[in-house]
């Protein structure tokens, strides 16, 4: 055959995939990355130095990816120094330093490197950026690469904040310290339920010119041809219709890590998942979990970035270990603000923990909240978390600390009926109460709902359901951004 009329098999579209460097961000990013994987398309995920490093420690995640002859890790400086909590109040430094450390080390990289682009990939054909970065969206502009926006956090977070410039035009926010139980107004579709202490936390400040960063931010979305969000329309189904009406563009693929689970469950060549902890995970307390009974353990964990003060901490183990029910307890090492407080443990919280209790740094999450010891959920309410807790059917005891948090919880509680908003409250009495209502006295009407948006959650990401059928249309979409 003539040499020249050989056909030349074309290159897949070439995704770059920008997470904000935290671990809800990262985790659900590297599943989405997986996907478009599993979807034939080429991707390049760009995480911070940092970030790559915790990965390599921690997970295996580069043997995982191996798999994928498409997917290449990339890696940019945060700006910060090793030691750098990322996490607390200090996360606003983290923001400030990616915008003026990151953001010229990224338009510097699209240029040296000519978009990623290879002999065997394409330069970048599409940006997927996270939300949270709009910097990295300002950047696919000027460089005319097509933009996808992805928010990580919930559907109904994402509205609120969209709804900033009416919620300042109508007095609803700042919020002045006052009226924290007033209802909002301004958020179309929230306002039989949603009070100013539901706003996402960001909305908590006295001036609003503390507002306008965030207020522009939101806005910004709409400069990308599309939008992704975690999510799945039977959860979040009126919000996603509202943002629709702004963003017709919108890819609603959640939850992601049961998305990769099911799609991955069909093809026997790829069949197992991975970790992609920062931390390293302690598989003791699944052990710990086996020899308890049926649905008789409260699971605690605040996340990845959670800070408690050691009264917090006092408040939260009286409140569990007189609730009398099992626990285990993920208690972050960098988590607590006062660490030296071994030696002065009172001995009856000692005594409950060894008798009910398990206490680990970090848990392999998804495994345990899907073990059948596991009845009920005291969490911060991230928006990871909230999924992982709906697609295992277990009910929730929500303590949000900030951000989205505020609002996720409010919806778990009032829309969603899965379980307890605990907001702005941290008293041994009231933790005590809420863990034997959900544990025992509500437990099979909390544990009803949670199976039923289980199932439904589960229905999204199977052959034909909501979640499978927009993962197809957004790898479509991806496609034809190139031709
Ligand atoms: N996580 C985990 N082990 C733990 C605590 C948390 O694997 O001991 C994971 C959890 O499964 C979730 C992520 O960390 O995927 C936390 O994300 P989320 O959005 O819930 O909260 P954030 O950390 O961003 O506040």
């Amino acid at each position: 055959m003539d040499q020249q009329s050989a056909p030349v098999p074309a290159l897949p579209p070439h995704v770059l995939i920008f997470p904000f460097p935290a671990q809800g961000h990262v985790s659900s990013m590297l599943k989405l990355a997986e996907l478009l994987c599993l979807g034939n398309l080429h991707v390049t995920m760009l995480v911070s130095e940092y970030i790559h490093s915790r990965l390599l420690r921690h997970t295996h995640v580069h043997s995982h990816f191996a798999r994928y002859p498409g997917f290449c890790f990339r890696t940019i400086s945060d700006g910060l120094p090793e030691d750098h909590p990322r996490a607390g109040e200090r996360v606003r430094e983290f923001f400030a330093s990616l915008k003026s450390v990151t953001r010229p080390l990224l338009r510097e990289m699209m240029i040296d490197t000519n978009c990623f682009g290879t002999e065997t990939r394409r330069p970048v054909t599409c940006i997927i950026a996270d939300g949270t970065m709009s910097f990295a969206g300002d950047i696919a502009i000027e460089r005319e690469i097509p933009l996808i926006y992805f928010r990580t956090a919930s559907a109904c977070n994402f509205w609120a904040l969209f709804c900033l410039p009416e919620l300042i035009e109508a007095d609803e926010i700042p919020l002045k310290g006052n009226g924290m139980d007033l209802p909002v107004k301004s958020v179309p579709g929230m306002e039989d339920f949603l009070r100013r202490r539901d706003l996402p936390s960001f909305c908590r400040v006295d001036d609003v010119n503390n507002l306008q960063i965030l207020k522009a931010e939101s806005r910004k979305t709409l400069q990308a041809q599309a939008l992704i969000k975690n999510t799945f329309d039977e959860l979040e189904g009126p919000v996603l219709s509202q943002i629709r009406a702004h963003c017709p563009n919108l890819f609603s693929i959640g939850p992601l890590h049961a998305h990769l689970k099911a799609r991955l469950a069909s093809d026997p060549m790829f069949s197992s998942t991975y970790s992609s902890s920062f931390w390293e995970e302690d598989q003791s307390c699944v052990t710990w979990l086996d020899s308890q009974p049926s649905k008789s353990v409260i699971y605690v964990s605040f996340g990845s970035i959670t800070i408690v003060t050691r009264d917090q901490l006092m408040e939260f183990w009286y409140g569990l270990v007189n609730s009398g029910q099992r626990f285990l307890w993920v208690m972050r090492p960098d988590s607590i603000v006062d660490k030296d407080m071994e030696s002065q443990i009172p001995v009856e919280l000692v005594e409950g923990t060894r008798e009910r209790g398990y206490m680990v740094d970090w848990a392999p999450q998804e495994e345990v909240l899907a073990h059948p010891a596991v009845g009920g959920f005291l969490t911060h309410s991230g928006w990871n978390s909230t999924l992982e807790s709906i697609v295992s059917g277990v009910p929730m005891i929500c303590w949000p600390y900030f951000a989205d948090q505020t609002i996720n919880s409010r919806f778990v509680s009032e829309v969603w009926k899965l379980g307890f908003d605990m907001k702005d409250t941290c008293d041994r009495v009231t933790i005590e109460k809420k863990i034997i209502d959900l544990m025992n006295v509500k437990k099979d009407e909390f544990q009803e709902r949670a199976n039923q948006m289980a199932k439904l959650a589960k229905r999204a990401v199977s052959k034909g359901g909501s979640s499978y059928c927009n993962l197809d249309y957004l790898i479509n979409y991806i496609e034809s951004m190139i031709k």
